[in-house]
């Protein structure tokens, strides 16, 4: 008999001491499509949870465009691109999205997470330098670690700090900054004309990470770089399909030498197989809806600030977000959960989120606006946030 791997018992006892400290995630079944309501766990809800910022996951022509697709192509692309051939459907992605958002090129991945394993450690290596915004996203920092560059990390949104750091670290030739686009905690936006003064000024390589941008900020959902109009000054943009497009991938958008460079030396590219053809296909359909009209945009930015004056009005601390994402600051992680507790009882579906997500003291719920609400679910929305408030003694 194998003798028992003590490996598991430490597996098993880390378990124990994530459910003991209350920071096990329990994992709640939907079954319903994704929209602004949902049924969870046996329940119908208004969903404020999602990412699914222009309503798109449950859209008629995405679904319509998918199926179509698999009429056409089939289901999967069979193996890395590399090997097996592209589809016509990614060079066609490929070629809308670039268009879209007035980059030199683009190329997909299967998700944004794999976009910056793939984009980073192509970019940057051992001995040379990253400074990246101390608030960026996992899949950033596993990205810049994979790469092996020296990472320095520049205080949130501080470009006076990312200055001293620059100066303070002069040693290397090949440099990068990295940043978000929107903070997806605090839905503030990242400093990005500062940003590129700065990368221009030192001759420093920028990118920025627009996963909650994309589909959200700038003309009909171009993203940040259309949002402050600094076509062609960000080197390298990466961005996901799985957030405000409704479906799932990746994407990097540059110029053509950096998007030529990503495919022959990006691994998750190299190593992986490319998108689905469904998923190709509903991307290509929510492109052509974005540039036909901004109406699903203009309705997200709506919804949210109407949630913002109501929630505000009502007296709630809303922090300082500038974008859907709308943070209701508690502070205590235990009264943040009874909060979601009890906004579920009535409804509600918004998530408490605390230590290790955000700071300790900070708990919060994040209230996620989306184009699939409508008039009368935002006023009935207000209406419980107000009754679990004063029920919790938060507003009056
Ligand atoms: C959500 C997110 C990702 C991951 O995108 P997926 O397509 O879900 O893998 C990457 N970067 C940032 C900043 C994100 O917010």
């Amino acid at each position: 008999m194998s003798p028992h791997p003590p490996t598991l018992d430490y597996i098993a006892d880390q378990l124990e001491d994530l459910k003991r400290e209350n920071l096990f995630n329990h994992i709640r079944t939907i079954d319903s499509p994704m929209d602004g309501h949902i049924v969870v766990d046996g329940r119908r809800v208004l969903n404020f949870c999602a990412n699914n910022y222009l309503g798109l996951a449950n859209h008629p022509r995405l679904k319509d465009a998918a199926k179509r697709a698999i009429d056409q192509y089939g289901i999967g692309p069979g193996a890395v691109r590399t090997i097996a051939g592209t589809m016509t459907l990614h060079e066609q992605l490929e070629k809308r999205l670039a268009e879209f958002k007035h980059a030199e090129a683009v190329v997909t991945l299967q998700s944004g997470f794999t976009a910056n394993l793939a984009a980073i450690p192509a970019l940057v290596g051992q001995g040379d330098v990253i400074f990246s915004d101390r608030l960026n996203h996992a899949s950033i920092i596993d990205g810049c670690r994979l790469s092996r560059a020296t990472i320095v990390a520049y205080e949130h949104n501080d470009v006076d700090d990312l200055r001293r750091k620059i100066a303070d670290t002069t040693e290397y030739t090949r440099r990068l900054i990295i940043s978000d686009g929107v903070f997806s905690m605090d839905g503030d936006i990242a400093p990005l004309p500062e940003l590129v003064a700065v990368a221009e000024e030192h001759g420093i390589l920028l990118m920025v990470d627009d996963a909650h941008g994309e589909g959200v900020l700038g003309r009909g959902g171009r993203g940040i770089v259309d949002h402050f109009g600094l076509h062609g000054r960000v080197d390298v943009e990466v961005g996901t399909m799985s957030k405000a497009f409704g479906v799932v991938g990746g994407i990097v958008a540059g110029k053509q030498v950096i998007i030529d460079w990503i495919k022959q030396r990006g691994r998750p590219f190299l190593f992986s197989s490319a998108m689905t053809v469904p998923d190709v296909a509903a991307c290509l359909e929510a492109v052509d809806l974005l540039e036909s009209s901004d109406d699903l945009v203009s309705r997200l930015w709506s919804n949210a600030e109407t949630m913002k004056a109501g929630l505000r009005a009502l007296g709630f601390d809303i922090g300082s977000s500038t974008t859907p994402i709308i943070p209701l600051m508690l502070g205590d992680v235990g009264l943040a959960r009874e909060f979601s507790r009890r906004l579920f009882e009535a409804d509600v579906f918004a998530m408490a989120i605390g230590f290790p997500t955000v700071a300790k003291g900070k708990a919060r719920i994040r209230v996620m606006n989306t184009a699939a609400h409508t008039p009368a679910d935002l006023e009935e929305a207000l209406a419980i946030f107000q009754q679990v408030g004063s029920g919790l003694g938060v507003v009056r």
